[in-house]
Parts: structure tokens; C-alpha cells; sequence
């Protein structure tokens, strides 16, 4: 048994499927088929990699901490994410999915974004491709979130405001949805997370993968072997936890920390903690853990990082919970601000707040002086600093 992909059916354990309106079953079909196929073949392979090379900036370093491992009297590795290209582990995907789409003979790019980065790396590589983009996104977020609208914007996306319901990641994914029921043949649907209808999940998973690629070679060219004793990454909808998990799934020895962000308690009625606090349950086209009321309706996530405000978890991360392979931990906006400020200080690296939650559980793990500690650093700060400004407390 692996915990690496899902079934031919797209399920983890108990969770995952393609739970979509009929109109969409020749799409998603059409996915299925090509998206192994393709992977597998060398073209894409030498394309994707060149790509993640030359214009991402990879393989990101892995950067032994000195002055964190001393401080936890451990040994801590950061996986340098935030110097890829756009700040974050987002373009790895995208580059991924626009080679599909290209491959497909596809003409258009839709996408949602909620805080705006994953309609970032999207409007990049149509930029980079030559690919007509649009990205839906809910009218107040497009308040909330400027700079972001406008990175789009120059980069030749279109930004169209989703106006009904709370006007937020929920409704822009109901407008790019039935935008893809209504323009079924020439447009491809970038999803940003290891979230959605099969056969997403496990296609943004493998795109992602790459990052505990590099992990396996650059820590045996430190330590002289492949495995760590822990992987702590932060969970929003789970991309960069899954890349970074991927390659030590089926190694039991390998302890895997997936960090939800707990708001401002678990237990506080505003929290992102989805495996704390959810049940099973249908969102986004899948089977998996989500926040939601007694007659199921979604509760309205929160968190002070825009990145983590997701009420459900990808399937594969709903199977890593329900099995035990990977331990939960919940951290807060306060503990992931101070984790943030920290590494910054001890470090020199302002890390994105998402980025900062996996930080907030290095305190809340017993490590041994000998054990080897993996943080993904999914994201750089720039995005953050009128959080952190707000914040105040440095
Ligand atoms: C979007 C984002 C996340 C959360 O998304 P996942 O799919 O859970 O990885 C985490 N970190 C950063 C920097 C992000 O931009």
C-alpha cells in the first residue's frame, strides 16, 4: 500500500472522488486521460524541468539554520521555496498545468484565487505562454487584496469580480466553475491546491513533488542520507505540505507535521483548523475534512494568513489525519507572528505568514539534540508586510 496516489477513482483511503455537476464529466474525463500520460512522458519532462530551472529558479536551496537549530537544540533545514520566481511554491504548478493545457490545444486559462497568489502564478505563466487569462475573484477579496489585482493586471490577466454570495474564494470558484461548464472545449481550469475533483489532487501533488525531490539530494549532500527525522509544513489547502511529504510517504520513520492555522484559538469560533474542528463532508468536488455546521453548511474559515483561510483540506491530507501517517498541529495568528519575527531575526529571512505557521510548531514538538528537522519555507514575506506592520509587535 502507498500513501503516494490515489485509486483509479481518485480516493485516498476514504476521501477524495469527483463529486461535479454532469456537465463537466468530459473535461475532467479529458484530464484524466492525459495527465499521466503526459507526466510520464520524456518532452514534458525535459520541458517542466528546464522550465522550473531557467525561469523558477530551481532546485531552491536547503539551508542548514544555525542559529535556530541552536536556539531548539536541534537541527533544522529550511527548504528555501520563497526564492522561487513569484515569491512562493504556487509556480510549480502552474507551470506544470499550463504545459498540460498547452498540450491539450486549450486557448484559455481560467482560475480563482482568494488572496490573489495562486491567480498570480497563474496570470504568470499564461504571461510567459501567451495564453489568454482570466481569474475570478470575490469582490471584496479585490478590495482586501490590491496589489495583487494589479500584478495580475500587468501581467495581461483579466479580473473578474465575483459579486454573489460573501463575495469571497467560495463564490469565485462558483463563477470559474460555471464559466468551464460554459466554455468546455477551448478553456483549461488551473486549481491552485491538491484540492477539487479528481484527477487534481493527485496532479498538483506530483507537479509539487519536486520539492521533496531536491529534499532526498540536497540533505544527503549535508548529512550523507536522504531521510530527515521530521517534515513540518503548513496546510491551507495542502500543496506545499504534499510536495514536501511526497518522496518520504511510504517511510514510516519519517515523522510528517502538517500545521493548520488555529486563528485565534481552536476553540474560538475563528480558527482555520480543519481536522480540529471539521467533519466529513463534500467541498470543491471532493470527499474531505471540512468546517461545517450541524446541517452542513461551510463555516466561514479564519486566519490572519489569506493563504491558510480555507474551511477543508486537500483529500490526500484528510487520508494522512484519518490514518495517523502524519500528526496535526494548530498554531495561531500570535504564535505564527512571533515565529515569524523570529526567524527573521535569528535567521535574516522574513518568512510569508503562512510559511511563519510552520514555524509556530517547533515549539510545540519534543526533538532530540541528534534529530534532523526539514521547515518548508513556502513563501517570502514581501506579500506580508502590511500584516506584519499591523501587527506591530517587533
Ligand atoms: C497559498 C500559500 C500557502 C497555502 O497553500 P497550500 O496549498 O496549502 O500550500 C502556503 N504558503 C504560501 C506562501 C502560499 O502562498
Amino acid at each position: 500500500m502507498t500513501f503516494k496516489t490515489p485509486d483509479e477513482n481518485g480516493y485516498y483511503g476514504d476521501f477524495g472522488g469527483a463529486f461535479i455537476p454532469e456537465m463537466l464529466y468530459p473535461n475532467v474525463d479529458e484530464l484524466k486521460q492525459a495527465y499521466l500520460e503526459m507526466i510520464q512522458e520524456e518532452a514534458f519532462q525535459k520541458e517542466f524541468d528546464q522550465l522550473l530551472k531557467d525561469y523558477v529558479g530551481r532546485p531552491t536551496p536547503l539551508y542548514y539554520a544555525p542559529n535556530l537549530s541552536a536556539h531548539y537544540k536541534t537541527n533544522i533545514y529550511l527548504k528555501r521555496e520563497d526564492l522561487n520566481h513569484t515569491g512562493a511554491h504556487k509556480i510549480n504548478n502552474t507551470i506544470g498545468q499550463i504545459l498540460l493545457a498547452k498540450r491539450l490545444g486549450k486557448k484559455k486559462i481560467i482560475a480563482e484565487t482568494g488572496a490573489g497568489q495562486h491567480g498570480v502564478a497563474t496570470a504568470t505563466v499564461c504571461a510567459l505562454m501567451g495564453v489568454e487569462c482570466i481569474v475570478y475573484m470575490g469582490e471584496i477579496d479585490m478590495a482586501r487584496q490590491r496589489p495583487n489585482v494589479e500584478r495580475m493586471r500587468i501581467l495581461g490577466a483579466e479580473v473578474r469580480p465575483a459579486t454573489s454570495g460573501s463575495k469571497t474564494l467560495k463564490d469565485a470558484t462558483n463563477e470559474a466553475m460555471r464559466h468551464w461548464i460554459n466554455n468546455p472545449t477551448d478553456t483549461h481550469y488551473i486549481i491552485g491546491s491538491v484540492v477539487g475533483p479528481h484527477p487534481y489532487p493527485d496532479m498538483v501533488t506530483r507537479f509539487q513533488s519536486v520539492i521533496s525531490e531536491e529534499m532526498r539530494i540536497q540533505l544527503k549532500e549535508h548529512i550523507g542520507r536522504e531521510t530527515p527525522d521530521y517534515v513540518i509544513a503548513c496546510v491551507g489547502g495542502g500543496s506545499n505540505a504534499a510536495g514536501a511529504f511526497y518522496h518520504y510517504l511510504d517511510e514510516p520513520e519519517v515523522n510528517l507535521v502538517a500545521v493548520e492555522a488555529a486563528g485565534h484559538g481552536v476553540q474560538s469560533g475563528e480558527s482555520a483548523a480543519t481536522t480540529a474542528l471539521g467533519k466529513p463532508g463534500v467541498l470543491h468536488g471532493s470527499k474531505t475534512i471540512l468546517m461545517q455546521t450541524e446541517d452542513g453548511q461551510v463555516v466561514e474559515p479564519y486566519s490572519i494568513s489569506a493563504g491558510l483561510d480555507y474551511p477543508g483540506i486537500g483529500p490526500i491530507h484528510a487520508h494522512l489525519f484519518a490514518s495517523g501517517r502524519a500528526s496535526f498541529q494548530y498554531v495561531t495568528d500570535e504564535e505564527a507572528m512571533q515565529a515569524g519575527i523570529q526567524l527573521s531575526r535569528m535567521e535574516g529571512i522574513i518568512p510569508a505568514i503562512e510559511s511563519a505557521h510552520a514555524f509556530g510548531a517547533l515549539q510545540k514538538i519534543d526533538f532530540k539534540e541528534d534529530d534532523v528537522v526539514i521547515v518548508n519555507l513556502s513563501g517570502r514575506g514581501d506579500k506580508d508586510l502590511e500584516s506584519y506592520i499591523k501587527w506591530g509587535k517587533y
